[in-house]
């Protein structure tokens, strides 16, 4: 029985669902892995060794009960599978999609360690919530009771939303304001449709809303509303307004038509996924068709431009940056899936300026690595009389975020921000000096990933309702 169904890592090997070529996967925008049929998530979930200390648990930020819903999954029972992985994750098969797994619970496996090949948990925790969509057993959220406190969350991105799903699950009243006109954040508006296609997040925002949660879109804290008056209106308040800032290139001929930001360039593509109207794009600003593509930046942002680049029919698209392929921050599943899909990677080479208005060239200068930094990470340093300039009709700056100044912008002047301006709080609570008001995700953190979002809201909905059953015992008493 159960134990029969596991270890099977000796024989069975790693199998990741069937990937698109690359040709055809770049003719759309469509995710590029394929599902996977029940025989073969079982048999790639019974590869788990059900070891005594699952590190791929501890490395989870979420603590996901990894181990308990790979066993379901080889046993076939995959509506408690369904139900154990959703009670520690609000977007389990977002996650499954998009966690740099290689980074946090794969790269932890225990059989991946000794040689094996990890278990592909973030495909079997997809399949498992795909299944349960598609079987029903995901419903609205219906309270056992309404309570007549509120929320308000400033932020529809996931932090905000895990925090929503969780108040409103205790029957708390919860009211969420974005400046967007649809809600999910990053995950509507940053990440391409071939690492989450849109329908995925939708549904969510769907069923949060059948759940009772209020949305009230296209509303700029700061310009439609002020944050006092939110303050107001609710007993708590969560700030989860993500990052935003973008970090600018610097030299001669930086403002040129032509160079243009990451954010604008991805939000621009996934809106004319949704079949928006988008004028930038139409005429050609935030359009890498036809275009010869040079994109700055070694992250996942910078990941994400070149393959949407490559979608939208680029002539060739390169990417700078100034570091190597060992020790640039993105993924390196992603800079394998964009080799594939015909992307260049110019490593050790940072641009100087920029030649014309619109720009038609970057001036490169080429890069070695240095002495390490006081972090023990080597720094780049100019190779002298090695510069060249790279052609480019369209550069793109995916150079990373940074938090907007929420003070300042909200006239709010005593919320505490930490030297980096992001909103300090407590790590654990996440309330911030302002008693009532908390901070999760990106706004806290500073750029950083979907699960630590989700995590965050979690831990600040958990505060929250701790106060209201302390405040509601006392008023029993
Ligand atoms: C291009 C790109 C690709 C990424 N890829 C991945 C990935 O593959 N895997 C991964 O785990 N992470 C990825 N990330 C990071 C991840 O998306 C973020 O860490 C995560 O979305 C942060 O969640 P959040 O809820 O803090 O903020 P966000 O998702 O940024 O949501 C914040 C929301 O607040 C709203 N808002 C901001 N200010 C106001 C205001 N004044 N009034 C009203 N509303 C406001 C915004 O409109 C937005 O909807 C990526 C990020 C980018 C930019
Ligand atoms: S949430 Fe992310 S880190 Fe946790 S098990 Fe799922 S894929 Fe792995």
């Amino acid at each position: 029985m159960a134990v029969e169904k596991m270890l099977k890592f000796v024989t069975v090997d790693k199998d990741m669902p069937e990937k698109r070529a690359a040709e055809a996967r770049t003719a759309d925008f469509h995710e590029i892995y394929a599902d996977y049929v029940k025989a073969k998530a079982a048999e790639q979930a019974g590869r788990c060794s059900q070891c005594g200390v699952p590190y791929c648990q501890t490395h989870c930020p979420l603590h996901n009960n990894i181990p308990d819903w790979l066993r379901l999954t080889a046993q076939g029972r995959l509506e408690e599978a369904y139900h154990l992985s959703q009670a520690t994750n609000t977007f389990p098969e977002i996650c499954g999609r998009i966690c740099p797994q290689d980074r946090l619970c794969e790269g932890n496996c225990v059989i991946e360690q000794s040689g094996h090949g990890t278990v592909t948990i973030g495909q079997v925790e997809k399949y498992i919530t795909d299944t349960a969509w598609e079987k029903g057993w995901v419903k609205a959220i219906a309270p056992s009771q309404e309570r007549a406190e509120s929320v308000g969350i400033i932020g529809a991105g996931p932090g905000g939303l895990a925090a929503a799903d969780m108040l409103r699950r205790a029957g708390v009243q919860v009211t969420i304001y974005d400046r967007y006109d649809r809600a999910g954040g990053l995950m509507t508006y940053g990440i391409p449709g071939f690492k989450l296609e849109k329908d995925v997040v939708m549904r969510r925002n769907d069923q949060l809303e059948a759940g009772g949660v209020s949305f009230v879109l296209n509303c700029n804290v700061g310009e439609d509303i002020t944050f006092a008056e939110i303050r107001e209106k609710h007993d708590f308040v969560v700030l989860a307004t993500g990052v935003y800032k973008s970090r600018e290139l610097q030299g001669p001929g930086s403002g040129a038509t032509g160079i243009v930001r990451a954010i604008d360039y991805l939000t621009a593509s996934n809106r004319v996924g949704f079949g928006d109207s988008v004028p930038e794009y139409e005429t050609g600003e935030l359009n890498a068709e036809g275009k010869k593509v040079v994109v700055v930046g070694g992250g996942d942002t910078a990941m994400d431009c070149v393959r949407t680049a490559v979608r939208q029919g680029a002539t060739s698209v390169k990417c700078l940056y100034r570091r190597d392929r060992a020790n640039m921050p993105g993924s390196q599943r992603e800079v394998a899936n964009a080799e594939e899909e015909g992307v260049e990677f110019v490593w050790l080479a940072a641009p100087k300026g920029f030649s014309g208005d619109p720009v038609s060239g970057v001036m490169v200068q080429k890069m070695r690595l240095g002495q390490p930094d006081a972090t023990g990470r080597q720094s780049p340093e100019v190779i002298e009389g090695a510069d060249y300039v790279e052609e480019a009709d369209l550069v793109i700056k995916a150079l990373g975020f940074e938090p907007e100044e929420l003070p300042t912008l909200w006239n709010t002047p005593e919320l505490e921000v930490t030297r980096w301006g992001t909103v300090k709080a407590d790590f654990r609570s996440h309330e911030t000096n302002l008693p009532g008001v908390y901070a999760v995700g990106d706004i806290q953190r500073g750029a950083s990933l979907v699960v630590w979002a989700i995590r965050d809201g979690r831990e600040a909905a958990e505060d929250i309702l701790s106060k209201l059953a302390v405040s509601a015992g006392v008023a029993a008493e």
